[in-house]
């Protein structure tokens, strides 16, 4: 079989090292299972694409579209005909997409529409929410999928609602967990440790970029104040989203405890999150991540599409709300932060499991 995977933007690249990784291991053991990696440039900075695919050991891919920013319909748009291109050159049996970034979406639709079955990785987790660009993607590329791979029962129990043949889902666990897991012991301590003489589980790291939260100045600068001032003097490790970075640019927000840097590269953020007090987000992933470190997570959002992360993990919804804010770290503080556990099948064998089952459909 000849699968097409599309990886665009950082948490992809997290997701598709593991899949690789299961590919190269059925290949050692004689199965015919051909891959051709297509990175559709979403991301392209060093600091969210490249030192990814060096540290998780990521082969180059076959091919960079290099479509680059721009709005949501440029990107699209942009995906759509390098990859519709990419097709025509490189017939394949399957094209495999992972998680909800635009090349998700745009991929999935233009595999459906040569006739090429659709995979999706992560499928049937919804927030509710339809200003999140990603729940759009979500809802798309569902509707365009033929094999759904799944990371929980509510994103089983979502695929039936919508009437999904229980035989197309497969519920595999998490593939960004694998990486997680496999990488643990070689999260690497960043240089600003001891630059900042951080101790362990005595600071914060907090990311923000979603654009609830981000684009709206008053309000960015509205949370940033709030945490600040409910840290008690922690020190606050804020890896700055590009996204972010131009709003932070106009608002001079500075903070004796609150240190900005570059985003990190995977290891070193991910020290960085096992030994902290606290994350404070509005990732998905790292919601995910946190659960399975058992780390405390304060989620700067209302909804989540992974609820398993609040239901069994350590994540906790504050939104913007600031009532909600102060109990979350008072509850930090007071050392009674709930103790989470691991949701069901995130054991580090996913992409194993996802393979298995790719070999077995063709
Ligand atoms: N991450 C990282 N460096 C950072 C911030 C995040 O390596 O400075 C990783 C994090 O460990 C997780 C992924 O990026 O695996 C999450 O990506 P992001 O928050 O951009 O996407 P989301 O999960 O919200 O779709």
């Amino acid at each position: 079989m000849n699968i097409t995977l599309v990886a665009g933007a950082r948490p992809n690249f997290i997701k598709i090292a593991a899949i690789i990784e299961a590919i190269h291991n059925k290949q050692t053991e004689g199965f015919l299972l051909n891959y051709r990696l297509v990175h559709t440039g979403q991301h392209y900075d060093e600091n969210l694409s490249r030192a990814f695919f060096k540290e998780l050991c990521i082969p180059v891919p076959h091919v960079n579209l290099g479509v680059g920013s721009g709005s949501q319909a440029e990107q699209t748009a942009a995906i759509m005909i390098g990859f519709e291109k990419e097709l025509q050159e490189n017939p394949c049996d399957m094209v495999l997409v992972v998680g909800d970034v635009t090349s998700t979406m745009a991929c999935a639709i233009v595999a459906k529409k040569a006739h090429v079955k659709v995979a999706h990785v992560e499928a049937g987790i919804r927030s509710g929410d339809l200003t999140m660009p990603e729940e759009i993607n979500r809802i798309v590329t569902d509707s365009l999928t033929d094999y759904f791979f799944t990371t929980s029962e509510y994103a089983n129990e979502n695929l039936k609602k919508l009437g999904i043949e229980e035989h197309k889902i497969f519920f595999v666990g998490n593939v960004m967990i694998d990486t997680l897991l496999r990488y643990k012991d070689r999260f690497k301590k960043p240089v600003l440790w001891d630059d900042l003489k951080l101790t362990n589980k005595n600071y914060l790291v907090m990311t923000l970029h979603r654009p609830s939260n981000v684009d709206n100045k008053q309000l960015l600068k509205m949370l940033i104040e709030q945490i600040v001032n409910l840290s008690k003097g922690y020190p606050i490790i804020f890896p700055v989203h590009p996204r972010t970075q131009k709003l932070l640019n106009a608002l001079h927000l500075n903070f004796k405890n609150l240190h900005y840097v570059n985003p990190l590269g995977y290891l070193e953020f991910n020290y960085l999150v096992k030994h902290a007090l606290s994350i404070i987000t509005d990732s998905g992933g790292i919601t995910e991540e946190a659960t399975v470190m058992d780390i405390p997570c304060i989620t700067l959002r209302n909804t989540t599409e992974r609820p398993e992360t609040c239901s069994i993990g350590t994540n906790v919804l504050v939104g913007n709300d600031s009532k909600k804010i102060q109990n979350a770290f008072k509850k930090l503080f007071s050392g009674t932060w709930k103790k989470g556990s691991i949701p069901q099948l995130w054991d580090g064998h996913t992409a194993e499991r996802i393979v298995n089952h790719l070999i077995s459909i063709v």
